[in-house]
C-alpha cells in the first residue's frame, strides 16, 4: 500500500512536471509514403499518377488518394522521428464520405508498421468538404503514422491531417478503439491469412480495454475451424513465441484462439455456455473473453478470444505423454480425444468399432508414437465394448469404471440447457495415467446452441433431449448416450445432480439472465462496430432458424430460450423446487422438523431410504460427509462418501446427519423396520 501510494504520488508529481515541459502540438509535415499505385477512375486501370497517396496531404480537399488495390491501401508520413500524436483529422473524397467509416489511424516505428498500434478508427461518416477533427489520446511516439482503409474501397481519403510533437513517448495510454481490449495482428507484408495449415509469421499486440496496458509479442497466425473457417469473418489460432497470461487470463500458454461468432449474432453464445460449464463446476472450463480484433490495420469485428484446448497447466490437466512411454503404465496417459464429426479430415485419427469417428488430440499429430495410438484406440473400443454389453449397468465392472459419470453428466447438462446441436458431433474427453475412466470435456463450440440451430428449432417445442434430436446417429456420441439412458441408476444420478444445482440457486432463471444482460451491456459499443463491418444482422447466416433484425432482439431471443429450457428441463427431469422449512432445519433436536419421515426422504437430490436392517443414501454425485446415530447417541456411520451407500444399522429410529462441503447441514430421521 506504502509503495502503491508513492508511485501514485510520483506519478502526479511526474504527470505535473510532463504538463509544464509538454511540447505544443504543431502539424506534422514529411515525407508522404503509403500504396504506390492509385487507381484512375475515368477507365478504372492502375496509375502512378492520377488519384495518388500525395493528393491526401496536398492541402486541397477536391483531390483525393485512391488506391488500386481495394483492400489494404493506406497512406501516411514517415516522420523523420518518432512524435506523440495528439490530433488528427481527415475529409473524404467528394461524394463518398460512407467510405472513411471504419478507416484505421495507425501508429509504428518500423516502416512495414509490423509494431504498429490504433491511434483511432472513424466510425460514422464524416461530412464532406471540410475537415474532421479527432483528438488522439495515446502517449507513445512513432516515426510512421498511417491512415489504413476499410475492406473494399480504395481508401478514397481527400486529404489527411497529424498533429504531435516530438518525443518517444510512453505505453502508459493506448487506443484499444472500443471499450473492449484489442488483439492487433501485422502479418509479414501484410500478408492475408488464407489458410488453416500454414501458419503466417507477424507480431502480435493484446491492448487492455482501458489502454493501460500493452502486451507484445512475435506470433505465428493461421485459419482454424470447420464450417466456421468457410465464413467471410474468419477464426484465426495464434501462436506466441513465449508463454503467457494473455489479458491475465489463467493459462501461461503460448496457444490462443480468435472464435469469430458469425452466425451467433448475440457474438456471447460460447462465453454463456462457458458460464454454465464453470456453474456446473466442470473440472475445466475453456477461458474466453470478448476482443476488438485488427489485422493489418482493417477492423476484423468482435470476437472471443480462448484457450487453444490442449493439454496444460490451468487447461486439460492431465499427465504429459513422452516418446519413451511405450509400457505400462506409462502407456497408460494421458490422452486428450475428441469425438468427431470432422476426424476424417484430421491425421491422428480412428473409427471405433460400433463406427464412432474419433480425433486423438493429444499426444499430438507428431509426437505420439504407434504404441500410444493403439493403446486409446483399443481403450476406446473397450469403454464402448462394455457400454454394450449386456452387463453394462454393473457400477464396479460396467460402464462406470470407463466412463466417468461425474464429468459426463454434467457435460451432458450443459449441452441441454443450452440446446447445443453440436454437443456429441464434438465431445472432448479425456484419460489420465493411471485410471481406466475417460473424463468428459471441456465444453466446446456453442454457436449453433441457445435457439441458433433451424434444423432443432424451436427447441423448446421438441420433448426429445437436443442430443437425440438431429440427423442419423452415425459420427456422433448418440448411441452411447441412448445407452446411458436405458440405465436406471443413470438417469436418477442425472436427476439428482440437476436438482442439486436447482436447490442451490446455482442454476436460476435470475442468475442465468443476468449473465446474459451483463455481456449485452459489456458488448454494446463493440457490437455495433461489428455490425457496421459485418453488416448481417437481417441476413439468415449459417443454421440461422430466424432474424431479429437487431442485437437487442438476438439478445432478446436468448434470453427467452433460456428461461423456457430451463423450465422444460425441470419438467424434462421431474424437478421440483423445494418449498422451504418453516423450522430451523438445522436443529437436530426439533422434534418438529418436517423432513422427518419413516420411509424415504430428500434433501438437495440426496434421498434416504429405509432398506432391511438397513439405511441406503442415494444420488451422492458430489463429497459430502454422512453422520448417522441411533436414538441413544450410537455412532452407526460416520465418514465423507463420494457415491451412494448402504450403511448396515439394524432396527430402529435414526438421526442421519448430511454435511455439505461448504458447511450446510441437513437433518433427517429415518425408521428402519
Ligand atoms: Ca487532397
Amino acid at each position: 500500500m506504502l509503495n502503491l501510494r508513492i508511485c501514485s504520488f510520483l506519478f502526479i508529481l511526474s504527470g505535473w512536471v510532463g504538463l509544464y515541459a509538454l511540447p505544443v502540438s504543431e502539424k506534422l509535415s514529411a515525407t508522404v509514403i503509403g500504396t504506390e499505385k492509385s487507381v484512375d477512375y475515368s477507365n478504372n486501370q492502375e496509375s502512378t499518377t492520377v488519384n495518388t497517396r500525395d493528393n491526401a496531404f496536398d492541402g486541397k480537399l477536391n483531390t483525393f488518394f485512391a488506391s488500386f488495390i481495394r483492400t489494404g491501401g493506406w497512406v501516411g508520413l514517415d516522420l523523420g522521428e518518432p512524435f506523440v500524436i495528439t490530433k488528427i483529422a481527415w475529409c473524404p473524397r467528394a461524394a463518398q464520405p460512407a467510405r472513411l467509416k471504419l478507416g484505421v489511424f495507425e501508429g509504428a516505428n518500423h516502416p512495414d508498421f509490423g509494431d504498429a498500434v490504433p491511434l483511432h478508427m472513424i466510425t460514422q461518416t464524416p461530412p464532406e468538404n471540410t475537415m474532421t477533427e479527432q483528438t488522439v489520446n495515446v502517449s507513445k511516439g512513432f516515426r510512421y503514422v498511417r491512415y489504413v482503409g476499410p475492406n473494399d474501397v480504395r481508401c478514397n481519403v481527400a486529404e489527411l491531417a497529424f498533429y504531435g510533437y516530438r518525443g518517444e513517448g510512453d505505453l502508459s495510454q493506448l487506443n484499444p478503439v472500443a471499450d473492449l481490449p484489442a488483439v492487433v495482428i501485422h502479418t509479414v507484408n501484410a500478408a492475408d491469412i488464407v489458410e488453416k495449415d500454414v501458419y503466417l509469421k507477424g507480431i502480435v499486440s493484446f491492448i487492455a480495454a482501458d489502454g493501460t496496458e500493452i502486451y507484445t509479442d512475435s506470433t505465428e497466425i493461421k485459419g482454424r475451424g470447420n464450417a466456421s473457417w468457410l465464413f467471410d469473418k474468419k477464426p484465426y489460432r495464434l501462436k506466441l513465441f513465449k508463454k503467457t497470461h494473455v489479458f491475465g487470463l489463467p493459462a501461461n500458454a503460448k496457444n490462443w484462439t480468435l472464435i469469430n461468432n458469425w452466425g451467433d449474432k448475440t457474438l456471447m453464445r460460447n462465453l454463456l455456455a462457458f458460464d454454465l460449464s464453470k456453474r456446473l463446476e466442470l473440472r475445466y472450463t475453456p477461458a474466453g473473453m470478448p476482443v476488438n480484433v485488427f489485422l493489418n490495420g482493417e477492423y476484423k469485428g468482435c470476437y472471443q478470444l480462448c484457450d487453444q484446448i490442449e493439454v496444460g497447466d490451468e487447461r486439460v490437466d492431465i499427465k504429459e505423454m513422452e516418446e519413451e512411454d511405450i509400457t505400462l503404465p506409462q502407456l497408460s496417459g494421458g490422452y486428450l480425444l475428441e469425438i468427431d464429426a470432422y476426424a476424417n479430415t484430421e491425421i491422428s485419427w480412428f473409427n471405433s468399432q460400433r463406427g464412432v469417428p474419433v480425433t486423438v488430440k493429444y499426444p499430438k499429430d507428431d509426437e505420439i508414437t504407434p504404441e500410444q495410438y493403439n493403446y486409446i484406440r483399443s481403450h476406446f473400443n473397450t469403454m464402448e465394448n462394455v457400454l454394450f454389453s449386456s452387463g453394462y449397468k454393473n457400477p464396479e465392472t460396467g460402464y462406470r469404471k470407463y466412463m466417468d459419470m461425474e464429468t459426463f453428466i454434467r457435460h451432458f447438462l450443459t449441452g441441454e440447457l443450452s440446446g447445443n446441436t453440436d454437443t456429441y458431433w464434438s465431445v472432448y474427453m479425456y484419460k489420465d495415467r493411471g485410471e481406466d475412466m475417460f473424463r468428459f470435456g471441456p465444453v466446446w463450440d456453442f454457436d449453433l446452441a441457445f435457439e441458433n440451430d433451424r434444423r432443432t428449432y424451436p427447441i423448446n417445442l421438441n420433448p426429445a433431449w437436443i442430443y437425440a434430436s438431429t440427423g442419423s446417429s452415425a459420427g456422433s456420441a448418440r448411441n452411447m448416450i441412448n445407452r446411458l439412458f436405458a440405465d436406471e441408476a443413470f438417469v436418477r444420478q442425472l436427476k439428482a445432480v440437476y436438482a442439486d444445482y436447482r436447490d442451490r440457486g446455482v442454476l436460476t432463471e435470475e442468475a442465468l439472465l443476468g449473465v446474459i444482460d451483463d455481456y449485452a451491456q459489456l458488448l454494446d459499443k463493440s457490437q455495433q462496430l461489428n455490425f457496421m463491418r459485418w453488416g448481417i444482422l437481417n441476413l439468415s447466416v449459417h443454421q440461422n432458424p430466424k432474424t431479429y433484425g437487431s442485437y437487442a432482439g438476438e439478445v432478446e431471443n436468448v434470453k427467452n430460450f433460456v428461461k423456457n429450457r430451463l423450465a422444460w428441463m425441470d419438467n424434462k427431469l421431474g424437478y421440483v423446487p423445494k418449498t422451504e422449512d418453516p423450522e430451523d432445519p438445522e436443529d437436530p433436536e426439533d422434534p418438529e422438523d418436517p423432513a422427518t419421515l419413516a420411509g424415504e426422504t430428500e434433501t438437495s437430490g440426496i434421498s434416504v431410504v429405509s432398506r432391511e436392517n438397513a439405511i441406503r443414501i442415494e444420488g451422492i454425485s458430489r463429497p459430502i460427509r454422512i453422520d448417522i446415530v441411533d436414538v441413544t447417541g450410537r455412532i452407526v456411520f460416520a465418514k465423507n462418501v463420494y457415491s451412494d451407500v448402504l450403511v448396515p444399522s439394524g432396527k430402529g429410529l435414526f438421526i442421519v446427519v448430511i454435511t455439505e462441503s461448504d458447511g450446510k447441514r441437513k437433518t433427517l430421521k429415518c425408521t428402519v423396520f
